[in-house]
């Protein structure tokens, strides 16, 4: 277990081994720490995000490895002992080791510097306190044990999901997001007493203390999870999702609808963002109230209000749509939303919907009539109103199938001219 570190990108080791190197200089001790540790044990791809721990001044050892890295401080907050680097691909977080007290529940906490021991102590779960230290001999990292002081190693063997004391959601409820976000991901089971310690946090109504900065921050981590339905599915069996947001819950509908998003039998998916398209999903049978009490809770990314904002108008179309008697009328209907609200009545709705939206987004949102407003002035339309109102008609009547072709088009409008005239 001494050479986790050398499954990590060649030129990764080559960036922490000039900083095992350049740390001593100031007296400071520098451990790789948290998810990167976890996931180097699980043999998993290792992210952009890097995390090391640093036993020493960070804002001394920020500037002397972004220069030795040719990279770029993105942030530096040295009364909170934290600075980002990046560097080629990566983002590479240093934080000075410490501990951390809450005076209240749910509150960011007062924080001291202290060893590695303590910072690992203060972390979320047992399989993200684990530190590997950094050192280096002429340019090249070298082995090091794994620092495994709270048994991450077993827990993670075994799958368990372990909080790390008797406190901590209450200190910091966000961890039972983060809790069911890893537990959901690398299929772990939390043990007996993380368990009753996430039944005692949400009875205690800990998750309504966060700021809704917090909640969101959480909510948009787990849209980007690789399956968030499994995440949703997860948190409502540990019985969450009220409490995030009212009205969503697992059900056989979302079951279902998340089922045919993953089919995706019409190819509609890759046409919009996958999380923007998921959040409408998860979110779809959720009342106009309780639609505008989530706008009004989280700042959500701008996609997802638009999108929030459009299904509510578009969801109580259905009727119409169905009723609709020509593709013109469809399109009429479609045409003011965007891809993605589309794309979610398209997957939360049953037949002959999805067959409708499809072609609309396949082909019908695409069509255009055969002339364009200058053969239409040619054909002796005058510029103004008129002529806008004429190429939408023929943009109808060529979705109707009524024009198929150039020749065809001229004749509509000629006939068109002369009945406006007559
Ligand atoms: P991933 O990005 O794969 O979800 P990660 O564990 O790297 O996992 P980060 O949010 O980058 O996630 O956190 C880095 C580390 O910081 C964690 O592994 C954990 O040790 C610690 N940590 C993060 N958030 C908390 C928290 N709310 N409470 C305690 N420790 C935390």
């Amino acid at each position: 277990m001494n050479d986790l570190i050398f499954r990590l990108d060649p030129a990764l080791q080559h960036l922490l081994a000039r900083a095992a190197e350049l740390a001593p200089a100031i007296d400071a001790t520098v451990w790789l720490v948290g998810g990167v540790v976890r996931d180097l044990l699980l043999e998993l791809p290792i992210g952009r995000d890097i995390d090391l721990a640093v036993e020493g001044d960070v804002n001394q050892l920020a500037s002397i490895l972004a220069e030795a890295w040719g990279g770029q401080i993105a942030a530096r907050h040295p009364p909170f002992g934290t600075a980002t680097i990046v560097i080629d691909q990566w983002v590479i977080d240093l934080a000075q080791t410490r501990t951390e007290r809450y005076p209240h529940p749910a509150v960011l906490p007062e924080v001291q510097p202290a060893p590695i021991a303590l910072d690992l102590h203060r972390r979320d779960y047992s399989i993200n306190a684990m530190a590997i230290r950094l050192a280096a001999a002429h340019g090249q990292l070298v082995p090091m044990p794994l620092f495994d002081l709270l048994g991450g190693v077993a827990d993670l063997a075994d799958r368990r999901l372990r909080l790390l004391h008797s406190q901590s959601l209450r200190d910091d409820p966000t961890r039972m997001l983060r809790g069911v976000r890893l537990a959901s991901r690398l299929n772990l089971i939390p043990d007996e007493a993380t368990a009753a310690q996430i039944d005692d946090a949400l009875k205690a109504g800990y998750l309504a203390l966060l700021t809704p900065e917090r909640i969101q921050t959480e909510l948009c981590l787990t849209l980007a999870e690789p399956d968030p339905a499994a995440v949703v599915a997860l948190a409502d069996r540990w019985g969450m999702t009220h409490q995030l947001i009212p009205g969503l819950g697992w059900t056989p509908a979302l079951t279902d609808r998340l089922a045919r998003y993953r089919r995706d039998e019409y190819g509609i998916a890759p046409l919009a963002p996958a999380e923007v398209v998921i959040a409408g999903l998860l979110l779809y049978d959720l009342s106009d109230t309780e639609l505008a009490m989530v706008l009004q809770r989280y700042h959500l990314p701008t996609a997802i209000r638009d999108l929030i904002n459009d299904l509510i108008r578009l969801r109580r179309l259905t009727a119409a749509i169905v009723a609709a008697t020509s593709p013109s009328e469809l399109d009429h209907t479609l045409q003011p939303y965007g891809v993605a609200t589309i794309a979610v009545l398209h997957y939360a709705t049953d037949t002959p919907i999805p067959q409708l939206t499809a072609r609309y987004l396949h082909e019908w949102r695409f069509l255009r009539p055969p002339l364009n407003g200058d053969d239409l002035r040619e054909l002796g339309v005058a510029p103004g109103p008129q002529l806008g109102r004429l190429l939408r008609e023929l943009r109808a009547a060529t979705l109707d199938g009524l024009v198929t072709d150039r020749i065809a088009a001229e004749q509509w409008v000629r006939q068109q001219l002369a009945t406006s005239s007559s």
